[in-house]
């Protein structure tokens, strides 16, 4: 042991650390400071001054002689960190999971004419709420209700800013202080903590469950309405299935359930999809026109799930009923925005045109037959020089993607990789993820994989060149 410290030990050694001024004045002529606002510079330069003090405090405590802090090497460190972490945080990236539906990842890719139509009505002011014929206020809700109504079947129509705000607002409207009878195999949770048991509880509605998680029948319904049954409710189970001795109750036989009982059935659909997927090889799913056509009186689904549009919660069904979710004064919280608007219109407005499966980028992606995926793959791999290759150990694969977005659990659609094996997965995946643009691949068996199911065609150059330089940093 060293003789105690003294406060000459630690002033000698503070007297080597350069000023946050100095090294601003080190970072005037740098690139990627000169971009970036100078408040932000000033903060990082600040961070990498305490690191530093701390660093030679430590030592002195330790009873060592901590080496002079290098000024170029405190630049470098704040340069770095600067450009890594960008002028943006929200940012795009590539999606190389070969999860369609990636909540994480933002979910849908919106289309070439909702971007329009959003870019539009954003760079402009436009009639939101104004009814320019009649010259008098309008409803945002219009610019949408009448598609949806057309597409769906259902009587009226109201959207809000995601489906979890349009089950909560739709059992405040109509179960608030009453009870809402859910089947025991349907109390789901979905990521992002929304539990069916939950949200119903902040609604002020009672949840009466019946059945069993693997059975529920009519019968089970038909028992537990009582005076203060305010709404027979059925959700879809959008991630995972029961399988083996399983009963469920159809959206129809409630719904006649409920017409002989006099009291509304609503049907939490997730997912919504407006199209029937089974001609591209996709297991049934209950689609929004058959809920209608089944006479559920409420159905509710997402904007950005298999619709394939923004984020948004959206309300169809009887006029009498969803006029009492737009009376109630939470919707105004819950309200969906303009620029979400513009893009729900041109999204729904592309299932009324028969486009829907050719421009939607979330339909295009499940559909697109294997052959077109494996070429996008080969135009990847052709674009890595052989150099690169050999150095990343790459090579095509076929594998299985998942849809994901708590969408079609058990379907697994078939795909191609780029499998890279030159170094460990978490090495590659790790080197990929901090890169710019960042991939967010997917790790099999200690195998890298480049999922070209969800890569973007424009994206294919651009990955090439992210892969061709991950190469070079693994040559030195
Ligand atoms: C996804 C989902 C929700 C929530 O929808 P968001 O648009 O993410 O708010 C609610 N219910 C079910 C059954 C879902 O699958």
């Amino acid at each position: 042991m060293g003789r105690p410290t003294t406060r000459e030990d630690r002033q000698a050694a503070l007297r080597a650390l350069p000023s946050v001024d100095q090294l601003l004045k080190r970072l005037e002529g740098d690139n990627v400071a000169a971009q970036l606002p100078r408040a932000r510079v000033v903060v990082a330069v600040r961070e990498c001054v305490a690191a530093e003090r701390h660093r030679l405090l430590d030592g002195v405590r330790a009873g060592s002689r901590p080496s002079a802090p290098d000024p170029d090497r405190l630049v470098e460190q704040i340069v770095r960190a600067l450009s890594q972490a960008g002028a943006f945080s929200l940012a795009p990236l590539i999606n190389a999971t070969g999860v369609v539906l990636h909540t994480n990842l933002g979910r849908a890719i919106l289309s070439p004419l909702a971007l329009d139509r959003l870019s539009r009505v954003a760079s402009a002011y436009s009639n939101l709420e104004l009814d320019v014929a009649e010259k008098e206020r309008g409803s945002r809700y219009a610019h949408v209700d009448g598609l949806l109504r057309r597409l769906t079947g259902a009587e009226d129509a109201l959207v809000v800013n995601n489906n979890a705000a349009a089950v909560l607002l739709a059992l405040e409207s109509l179960a608030r202080g009453k009870e809402v009878v859910v089947s025991r195999g349907e109390l789901i949770e979905i990521g992002g903590e929304f539990r069916i048991p939950d949200i119903m509880r902040r609604s002020g509605a009672i949840l009466r469950e019946v059945g069993t998680t693997n059975r529920t029948h009519l019968k089970d319904y038909a028992d537990a309405i009582g005076p203060e049954t305010a709404l027979l409710l059925k959700v879809h189970t959008s991630n995972y299935r029961i399988l083996g001795f399983t009963a469920q109750v159809t959206a129809r036989e409630l719904a006649e359930l409920g017409r002989q009982r006099g009291i509304p059935v609503m049907e939490d659909l997730g997912s919504g999809c407006l199209l029937d997927l089974r001609p591209y090889g996709f297991p049934y799913e209950p689609t929004v026109p058959e809920a209608v056509a089944a006479e559920v009186d409420v159905v509710t689904f997402s904007g950005d799930k298999l619709l394939g549009g923004p984020q948004a919660g959206i309300v169809v069904g009887r006029a009498g009923l969803v006029e009492r979710l737009k009376r109630n004064p939470l919707n105004r919280a819950l309200r969906i925005d303009k620029l979400t608007l513009a893009a729900l219109e041109a999204t729904l407005y592309a299932y009324e045109a028969g486009t829907a499966r050719e421009t939607l980028p979330v339909l295009r992606m499940l559909t697109e037959p294997l052959p077109s995926v494996h070429r996008r793959a080969k135009r990847l791999l052709r674009g890595l020089s052989p150099v690169t290759q050999r150095a990343l150990g790459a090579r095509l694969v076929e594998e299985r993607a998942q849809v994901g977005g708590g969408a079609l659990p058990m379907v697994e659609l078939p795909t191609v990789a780029v499998a890279l094996t030159g170094r460990p997965a978490e090495e590659l995946d790790r080197a990929l993820r901090t890169g710019d643009p960042p991939v967010i691949a997917r790790i099999l068996e200690d195998r890298l994989l480049l999922d070209c199911r969800t890569v973007q065609t424009a994206e294919v150059p651009l990955l090439a060149r992210a892969l061709s330089r991950l190469a070079e940093r693994l040559a030195f």
